[in-house]
């Protein structure tokens, strides 16, 4: 039903920054502002929308590529800003001040209602403070964001289970980061278990929480250095047609890039 629907942007996805639009009929809010605020009004405006429309911003954690732009947005804006303590704490140098009204608190596993939207946060296993993401739920239709963590836990695929659309990490390529020239101490970084997921894993994690509700994924934070959207996509179209989930009939995978705001799409 047209009324109902939930839409979303990945306005930009990768190393260098992120933020992701999202609207429902009530509330149109940013998960991240990891861009200069000049660049974010910029690729609003690429999906017809603007920083005056937004009814606030939500922070994953502290890293500048999720945070940069958050500071010129909520004081030129007058945007509530929300994200746990330990991040709050933790992003001050980046953000700046930002007016005690326009500051909220959004702890890790609680959910938060803005307008017609219900929002659930929970924890990644990534090396920032206390790094979480959110699922969006609307009525019936629900649209998860996840990128920046190590691996998935059981608990959070329970969290995460049969969404409409998501939006998943799909940092690096194993070969293309193991042959690479990044030195070795980053390189165990973005393998760890507080880092990245891979395209395999990537794929692994989508087809253990997808449903026959999933009809859209977005491939995320794909690393500049060590991925190509074509490799993303192809290990994640390969793992889910071994699965008999067919790519481009059951569900469709979308790229998205580190300064284009993919098209606006019904969720
Ligand atoms: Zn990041
Ligand atoms: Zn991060």
């Amino acid at each position: 039903m047209l009324q109902d629907a939930l839409k979303i942007s990945v306005l930009a996805s990768g190393s260098t920054g992120n933020a992701l639009y999202i609207e429902s009929e009530k509330e149109r809010l940013l998960i991240d502002a990891g861009l200069s605020g000049k660049k974010i009004k910029s690729l609003m405006e690429k999906i017809g929308r603007a920083p005056e429309d937004l009814d606030g911003v939500l922070i994953t954690h502290e890293h500048r590529d999720h945070t940069k732009g958050v500071g010129v947005l909520a004081r030129k804006y007058h945007l509530p800003v929300y994200a746990n303590r330990a991040t709050w704490e933790n992003m001050q140098s980046i953000v700046g001040k930002i007016p005690l009204d326009q500051c909220f608190d959004f702890e890790m596993g609680k959910t938060k209602t803005f307008g017609d939207l219900d929002v659930e946060s929970f924890g990644v296993s990534h090396d920032a403070a206390a790094a979480q993401f959110y699922r969006i739920n609307h009525h019936d239709h629900s649209f998860v964001v996840m990128t920046d963590t190590g691996y998935c836990s059981d608990k959070t695929k329970g969290i995460i289970q049969g969404a409409d659309g998501y939006l998943i990490e799909s940092n690096h390529d194993l070969g293309m980061l193991r042959m690479g020239k990044y030195p070795w101490s980053l390189k165990q970084r973005i393998l760890g278990d507080r880092g990245h997921l891979s395209n395999e894993d990537s794929a692994i994690v989508m087809s253990e929480v997808m449903d026959r509700h999933t009809k859209k994924i977005f491939l995320g934070h794909l690393s500049q250095e060590n991925n190509l959207k074509e490799l993303a996509r192809m290990t994640m179209t390969d793992t889910l047609n071994a699965l008999d989930i067919h790519v481009g009939e059951d569900v469709f995978i979308y790229d998205t890039d580190p300064n284009e705001a993919t098209p606006l799409v019904e969720i």
